[in-house]
């Protein structure tokens, strides 16, 4: 387990996210162009959204804070059952700041919903969502922003369950360049 001969199919090449994560990156850029410095804070959900994050700050030309929160959820190996904890917090004083949660996919929107009343609780003045994937398919909660935050995501996903870029299975796969779909004897015994 852990080897590329484990993937069924490829759904986005390391092309085709180069491509949409400097294009999300600009529009991303422009939108917080009038923010001051030190105001923005990009706030990666580990460990999954760690190479995301890493290719998308890099194109951002804006002065930005960059900090990592960790969310865990109890439940089967390939679904969240919405029992979120926060086991790693941030460092950086978020109070009055523009939060931008990058997260490597929205898939129940359980997790997200958790974090984003946390860091209301915060004070933050608003908070936006740069998902690198997004399964509305299989959305429970709906995933509602703070102050003027934003919705962005790469892609729209199917509903498979994927792997790579960052993304794991017991915590193997997450140092694939590309994206693709476990195949399920994989998770299914
Ligand atoms: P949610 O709380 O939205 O149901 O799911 C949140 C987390 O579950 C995601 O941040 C991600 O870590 C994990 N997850 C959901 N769908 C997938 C998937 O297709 N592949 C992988 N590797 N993780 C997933
Ligand atoms: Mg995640
Ligand atoms: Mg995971």
């Amino acid at each position: 387990m852990g080897s590329e001969s484990d993937i069924e199919r490829i759904l986005f090449t390391e092309s085709d996210i180069a491509k949409r994560v400097s294009d999300l990156a600009t529009e991303i850029s422009s939108d917080f162009l009038r923010s001051s410095a030190d105001a923005v804070v990009f706030v990666g959900v580990a460990t999954g959204a760690f190479l995301f994050i890493a290719d998308l700050v890099r194109r951002i030309h804006a002065p930005i804070t960059i900090d990592f929160i960790r969310a865990e959820s109890y439940g089967s190996g390939t679904e969240s059952c919405g029992d979120v904890r926060i086991s790693r917090d941030l460092k950086v004083d978020v109070t009055g700041k523009h939060v931008v949660l990058v997260e490597d996919i929205v898939d129940t929107g359980k997790t997200l919903s958790h974090l984003i009343s946390y860091l209301e609780k915060k004070g933050v003045s608003s908070v936006s969502v740069c998902a690198f994937l997004d399964k509305p398919s299989r959305r429970k909660v709906e995933v509602k922003l703070v102050g003027s935050g934003k919705f962005y995501s790469c892609f729209e996903c199917p509903d498979y369950f994927v792997v790579g870029y960052g993304m794991d299975y017991a915590e193997l796969y997450r140092n694939l360049p590309y994206v693709g779909i476990l195949k399920p004897e994989m998770y299914t015994k």
